[in-house]
């Protein structure tokens, strides 16, 4: 059974809405379309199956635990000065117009930032925004900015040079970075610069989770619009109360929080 994939392009997707498996496996069809399209690094393909193997024990969905990572995120985006959306090609094949919207939210800074950087693969990043119509109006208008395509200039300190190319308005310059699906390397080099660093991983043991001011255990697709409301919703508080819920947040308890429910969740599970 065919039917029409909601999002902008339209595409036609071969899995029945009725499969139980239904959102998993369109998200596989999203990435395997990236790599397609040249957006997306055959390396990106594995870094998605490890996160699925993740989303298993987690069991697929938004945990609380995640939500107080959510929360101390949005704070902590409202409170910045200069925000930057870091993004990948996982990130542009899952998320695209979900990363639009948050950036819309915030000072429209979103910067490609990429493992294996090269010309076409920029390209085809820039295509697969401006094709949209609806986001290069917003390009246009300057609702958002699409940097690090031809100004990533500046270089992260102790990275080697094409992984550490950033943008002196965006990444270099940022002081809260949100990074959906980082490798743990660039994670730490952009922590040694000061910057507070939210990531989004659904792996609670990787190397970003644990080098992260704020890790969202969390499925990107399933987060990214959580975060946004939360950031609609902040906006209209005060400073204070938003330092609040920044300054009562901790890390490593929410991460030992994490590994305790899947642990228990796996020690409890029906298997019938
Ligand atoms: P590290 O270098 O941080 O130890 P890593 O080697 O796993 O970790 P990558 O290979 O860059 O780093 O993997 C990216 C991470 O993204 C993986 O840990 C995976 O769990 C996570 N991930 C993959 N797909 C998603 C997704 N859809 N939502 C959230 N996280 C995801």
């Amino acid at each position: 059974m065919k039917h029409k994939d909601n999002d902008n392009n339209k595409k036609i997707s071969f899995v029945p809405k009725t499969h139980p498996r239904y959102k998993s496996l369109l998200n596989r069809e999203k990435v395997v379309e990236a790599l397609d399209k040249g957006i997306l690094a055959k390396a990106g393909l594995t870094a998605h199956g490890r996160g699925e193997a993740f989303d298993y024990l987690i069991g697929e969905k938004t945990t609380d635990i995640a939500l107080k990572s959510i929360k101390a995120s949005a704070a902590m985006l409202v409170l910045a000065e200069n925000p930057v959306i870091s993004i990948n090609g996982n990130t542009i094949a899952l998320a695209k117009d979900e990363i639009v919207q948050l950036a819309e939210e915030l000072n429209g800074k979103i910067e490609v930032n990429l493992f294996y950087r090269t010309k076409e693969r920029e390209e085809n990043i820039k295509k697969a925004f401006e094709e949209d119509l609806t986001i290069k109006e917003k390009l246009n208008n300057n609702k958002i900015k699409l940097l690090g395509l031809n100004d990533a200039n500046r270089q992260i300190p102790n990275l080697d040079s094409l992984r550490g190319k950033v943008s002196e308005k965006g990444i270099y310059s940022a002081d809260v970075v949100l990074v959906p699906l980082e490798d743990g390397d660039r994670t730490e080099a952009l922590v040694n610069m000061g910057k507070k660093v939210i990531s989004i991983d659904l792996n609670p043991l990787s190397r970003t989770a644990r080098k992260s001011t704020i890790t969202i255990v969390d499925e990107i697709t399933r987060c990214i619009p959580l975060l946004t409301k939360y950031v609609k919703e902040y906006k209209k508080m005060d400073k204070k109360a938003l330092k609040n819920i920044v300054d009562n947040y901790d890390n490593k308890e929410n991460l030992k929080e994490m590994l305790n429910y899947i642990s228990n969740r796996l020690k409890t599970m029906d298997l019938g």
